[in-house]
């Protein structure tokens, strides 16, 4: 089948890629030229594990092809996928929808009658039926849907080729048709079809990142709670989650979320509550942001202790700038986020990713960033380890106790093994440790 991916960032680029992969023709559009020039020549704008040969391969079969051009998407296509931006808004907490809202009035003006839009962006609760409209009143047979996306940044490849779930919000039998006939591959492969109204599938996909951005704000509340009864989180995390009921899936005590999902979902889920009068049936999500915040500054009031109560004159080594491991990305990076507070405190900073050093560069210059560990780590005070790489679990804590001045280790994401480090002489401490400090 034909179908256009409108935005061709993280969710757009692999969604173009992946149903491409499973047989079907498609154009990815953007408005960014520089981006679908480079997608043209089948280099992916962001680094995700296996992407770089998925769409080598699309494109070199003719499956897949891009334009910047909505005219030509809608001329190729009667199905179309939204894949925009949904920032937080700059003067609030609510969704920006001008990415959307554009999308929505430029494919209307050249849709052919009977299309199919279908947005995958992360919404408040009622655009689809606002867009569905909107669309409605220039091409009376076209129709709205929505199919959230539920993949994550680390392992976005395999999260679309694989979904445990896809849900639909629709308006019509055709509508499912389309969808389910779209993602035939998927659903023999195992995937869960949820066909459903565009509300609830809008809903689906916040109430889900509320859950999880809630687990990890409990046992971080915890973690607060150990640190003031003297207890060990790390030994509460494994006990509680034992219960299969709770599950041990993100219940890990650290820094906290970050990213650029949900920390403004959960924000814009709460402004779109107030605003359908729901507000108070989650105002518990406010307090699951301040959590969050709040374990970004507690990394940076230990770190400050660590290194005597002030960061002037003393360097700092950063392990990790992506918000998470396996991606490049680091909007909302709570690692760039601490390490841009110690550097604000007087502390000389250098920053060791291996992969999201261009975006780190770009999102906060001041700071010195190396692609070597042991550069990074060469004379500092503290050595900070925010974004568990798989990388960081390899070091030789023997190896770099010679590099820095003084051996102090800050486990912010609770994940080290403590042993070899303490056995090589380091100092080593960790959020919602007794023996910490
Ligand atoms: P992104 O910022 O990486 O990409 C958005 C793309 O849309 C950019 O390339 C931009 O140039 C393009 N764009 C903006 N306006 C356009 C227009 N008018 N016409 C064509 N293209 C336009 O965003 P993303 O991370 O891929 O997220 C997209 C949506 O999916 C958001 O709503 C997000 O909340 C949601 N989502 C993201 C993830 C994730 O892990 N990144 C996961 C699930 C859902």
């Amino acid at each position: 089948m034909r179908m256009t991916v409108i935005g061709t960032g993280y969710v757009g680029t692999v969604h173009a890629a992946c149903m491409a992969a499973m047989g079907h023709e498609v154009l990815g559009i953007d408005v960014d030229a520089d981006r679908i020039a480079s997608l043209a020549a089948g280099r992916a704008p962001i680094r995700e594990a296996g992407l770089d040969e998925l769409l080598a391969r699309t494109v070199k079969s003719g499956r897949l092809r891009f334009s910047t051009s909505l005219a030509e998407g809608a001329a190729f296509a009667r199905t179309h996928f939204v894949c925009v931006g949904t920032p937080q808004r700059p003067d609030g907490e609510a969704a920006d929808l001008r990415c959307v809202d554009a999308v929505t009035d430029e494919l209307a003006r050249h849709l052919r009658p009977g299309s199919l839009v279908v947005g995958k962006s992360t919404v408040p609760v009622g655009t689809a039926a606002r867009l569905g409209r909107r669309i409605a009143a220039v091409v009376p047979d076209a129709e709205v849907a929505w199919n959230p996306e539920f993949l994550r940044e680390g392992s976005a490849v395999q999260d679309s080729m694989r979904p445990e779930r896809i849900v639909v919000g629709v308006t019509s039998a055709h509508a499912e048709s389309v969808l389910r006939t779209l993602y035939t591959p998927l659903l023999r492969a195992g995937a869960v079809f949820f066909s459903t109204d565009t509300a609830t599938a809008e809903l689906v996909k916040v109430a889900a990142n509320s859950f999880l951005a809630t687990k990890i704000s409990f046992i971080n509340a915890m973690a607060e709670v150990c640190d003031a009864a003297g207890a060990d989180v790390t030994v509460l995390a494994a006990a509680v989650g034992a219960d299969s009921r709770i599950g041990e899936l993100f219940l890990e005590p650290g820094l906290g979320f970050g990213g650029s999902c949900f920390p403004k979902d959960i924000r814009a889920f709460a402004a779109r509550a107030e605003e359908i009068g729901a507000g108070e049936a989650v105002a518990f999500l406010h307090e699951v942001d301040r959590i969050n915040t709040r374990q970004r500054e507690r990394t940076v009031s230990r770190a400050r202790r660590l290194v005597g109560g002030s960061f002037a004159d003393r360097r700092v080594a950063v392990l990790g700038a992506s918000f998470k491991p396996g991606s490049d990305d680091v909007r909302d990076s709570p690692s760039l986020a601490v390490a841009a507070s110690v550097a604000r405190e007087g502390a000389t900073v250098r920053v060791h990713d291996p992969q999201a050093l261009d975006n780190a560069r770009a999102a906060l210059p001041d700071p010195t960033y190396t692609l070597d560990i042991p550069k990074a780590c060469e004379q500092a005070d503290l050595v900070l380890h925010l974004t568990p790489w798989p990388e960081y679990q390899q070091i030789d804590p023997r190896a770099l106790v010679p590099v820095v001045r003084h051996p102090v280790l800050l486990d912010a994401r609770n994940s080290l093994d403590a042993r070899p480090w303490r056995a090589a002489g380091w100092s080593l401490h960790a959020l919602g440790d007794p023996t910490g400090g």
